[in-house]
């Protein structure tokens, strides 16, 4: 099954800050040598168009993000320190993401992106770690190019999806639905279609409980999409450093299978992104991604895709 890595593309970063970035090398690796995926079927995605990023972003914070002309209280909010590399990793990551949803609607089933789900990035703004929306660019790629037109988000991970309400909130084609812990960044929300708000602590069965629920309340709403776009957070894991929820590894997987299985009854294409993930050990979210990535290849159909299409 073929999937995407923007992994060979670091940026330079502090000692010690919380943002995984080994954490995509180790995933790849662990997932090659078990024999999850074939070196030859991860690959790495091209730096996105300038153009295809200012469908979805303002042009002059797309200027400044591509000049390292970012104010003071934009890199504040974005959390990480500008550079060429890490504006080169964000525009291959979303391009990875649109390419991992054209595999899932070419006949693959099932699209993976080991990394993306970029939610808190709006219109002018960089936030929580995310340059870009890689979900909305992609959202609006696939109409372009008449592959897919309604789309529902499903974003558990334990944030909220801001920066996507914003972009794909009062889209009609679009269904918005966040899985969250109540009190957690973002602290401002801007409302998605559907927000469910969980206390902090709940655990595995309160939580897969109210997703369920949530994926009918969605199912009734916007009856069958044309793509799935699921958002695997490893963040609302119970040692997570941000997250304030309580799922077990295990948890995460029924999670997991919940939304593909929701996916694979309705016979809708499902892309899916890693979103975030802070544990102390880099290595259970290394864990937790693996598993996600496992529970995908199990679900995708062994089809020959067509080669990928050069960046619109
Ligand atoms: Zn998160």
């Amino acid at each position: 099954m073929r999937t995407w890595s923007h992994a060979d593309f670091p940026f330079p970063l502090p000692a010690g800050h919380r943002y995984p970035l080994g954490k995509y090398r180790l995933l790849r690796d662990t997932l090659v040598n078990d024999g999850t995926l074939r070196a030859a079927d991860v690959l790495t995605p091209e730096a996105i168009s300038w153009a295809a990023l200012g469908t979805v972003h303002e042009d002059a914070f797309l200027e400044r993000l591509r000049t390292g002309a970012l104010e003071r209280r934009e890199s504040r909010v974005l959390g990480l320190p500008w550079s060429a590399e890490l504006v080169e990793r964000a525009r291959r990551g979303t391009q990875g993401t649109l390419h991992a949803a054209r595999d899932a609607l070419d006949g693959q089933g099932v699209g993976v992106m080991l990394g993306g789900g970029t939610h808190h990035a709006g219109r002018a703004s960089a936030r929580g770690y995310c340059l870009f929306n890689d979900l909305a660019v992609t959202v609006l790629a696939l109409r372009a190019e008449d592959a897919a037109q309604r789309v529902l988000i499903v974003d558990c991970d334990v944030h909220q999806g801001d920066g996507t309400a914003e972009l794909l909130g009062p889209d009609p084609d679009a269904y918005t639905l966040s899985v969250q812990c109540e009190r957690n960044y973002p602290f401002k929300r801007i409302p998605s279609d559907l927000d469910v708000e969980l206390p902090a602590g709940t655990g595995d069965a309160a939580y897969l409980s109210a997703l369920a629920d949530a994926l009918q309340v969605a199912a009734r709403a916007f009856g069958v999409p044309d793509l799935i776009v699921y958002l695997a957070g490893a963040d609302p894991w119970e040692g997570d450093g941000l997250g304030r929820l309580a799922l077990s590894f295990d948890g995460l997987a029924a999670r997991d299978a919940l939304v593909l299985d929701h996916a694979g009854a309705a016979g809708v294409p499902i892309l899916v992104t890693l979103a975030g993930g802070y544990p102390p050990d880099v290595w259970d979210g290394v864990r937790i991604n693996a598993r996600t990535v496992r529970a995908a290849v199990e679900r995708a159909r062994d089809v020959p895709l067509p080669a990928p299409r050069p960046t619109s």
